[in-house]
């Protein structure tokens, strides 16, 4: 495993990103006047470890702040390497965390993880230190990045924004080129496509996503809005002419690398608009 390479990418002279999928989930980070902040932690305890070190070489400046987009494993896991450092989350998911069926099924997969997979020594479930309602701030000298609450993937899901460099972390609301998870037991439907449509309304020049290649031009995200739009016309007019959640028939141009993640999604849907009509 040493020879393990997890390397950051320039996205803009502030931003920096890791968008291989080495590390599961993507991660970024953005360099202000003093410090630097991390955003996500990867799976594994060394693709975190190396993040952090290649951030540090990268910028020549401390890692100071950790920011989560929200609770997810392939986000999460990494917190370890760093522990001796603040950690950010939204209030809700931290909540998300506590609450007894994800804090029990998210601690036997440690354990399980931990046996299965080699680079996944070091691994841990732990909670972010400090929680925020809405929005975060974090201002170094003239420059300053925004965490927003938006909910959607998760109910606990944010955004980091740059505004200087125009730079988004989208988290798990974009998927590059492939199809999402929106089957989360705690996704809202609706704050999915606010929140993509939020995003857009701030014209970020660049967008790094939870998954795949960073988008650039926020006339990136008009793609991402339409379909899930399309995806609940679909559910909402299969719940209304009585079709099966399995009969459903999702037409997408995004690749299809984890069918299962699409019958989540459709499952999940079908019963949040069932429940709501
Ligand atoms: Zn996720």
């Amino acid at each position: 495993m040493t020879d393990l390479i997890y390397d950051v990418e320039e996205v803009s002279s502030h931003t920096v990103a890791n968008t291989t999928g080495l590390g599961r989930g993507n991660v970024g980070a953005v360099s202000l006047r003093n410090f630097v902040i991390a955003i996500d932690s990867t799976i594994y305890a060394k693709t975190a470890q190396l993040f952090r070190k290649n951030l540090e070489n990268h910028f020549n400046l401390s890692v100071k702040f950790l920011i989560f987009t929200h609770y997810h494993a392939d986000h999460i896991f990494g917190i370890g390497a760093f522990k001796d450092i603040v950690s950010f989350c939204s209030e809700q998911m931290l909540k998300n965390m506590q609450s007894n069926s994800i804090k029990q099924a998210y601690e036997q997969r440690v354990s399980e993880f931990i046996k299965a997979d080699p680079l996944a020594e070091g691994v841990v479930f732990e909670l972010p230190d400090v929680a925020f309602n809405n929005k975060l701030i974090i201002r170094d000298e003239d420059l300053y990045i925004e965490a927003i609450h938006t909910g959607g993937h998760t109910s606990g899901s944010s955004i980091v924004y740059f505004p200087y460099e125009k730079v988004l972390f989208a988290g798990d609301l974009i998927f590059t080129n492939m199809f999402p998870f929106a089957g989360d037991a705690t996704c809202n439907p609706e704050q999915y496509i606010k929140a993509l449509e939020m995003m857009k309304e701030m014209k970020p020049d660049l967008i790094i996503p939870g998954h795949g290649k960073v988008l650039k031009g926020y006339n990136a995200l008009d793609e991402y809005i339409q379909f899930f739009k399309d995806f609940r016309a679909t559910i909402k007019s299969a719940i209304s002419d009585g079709i099966a959640p399995e009969k459903v028939e999702i037409t997408a141009s995004f690749e299809l690398d984890r069918p299962d993640l699409k019958v989540s999604s459709v499952n999940h849907w079908y019963n949040f608009y069932k429940k709501a009509l």
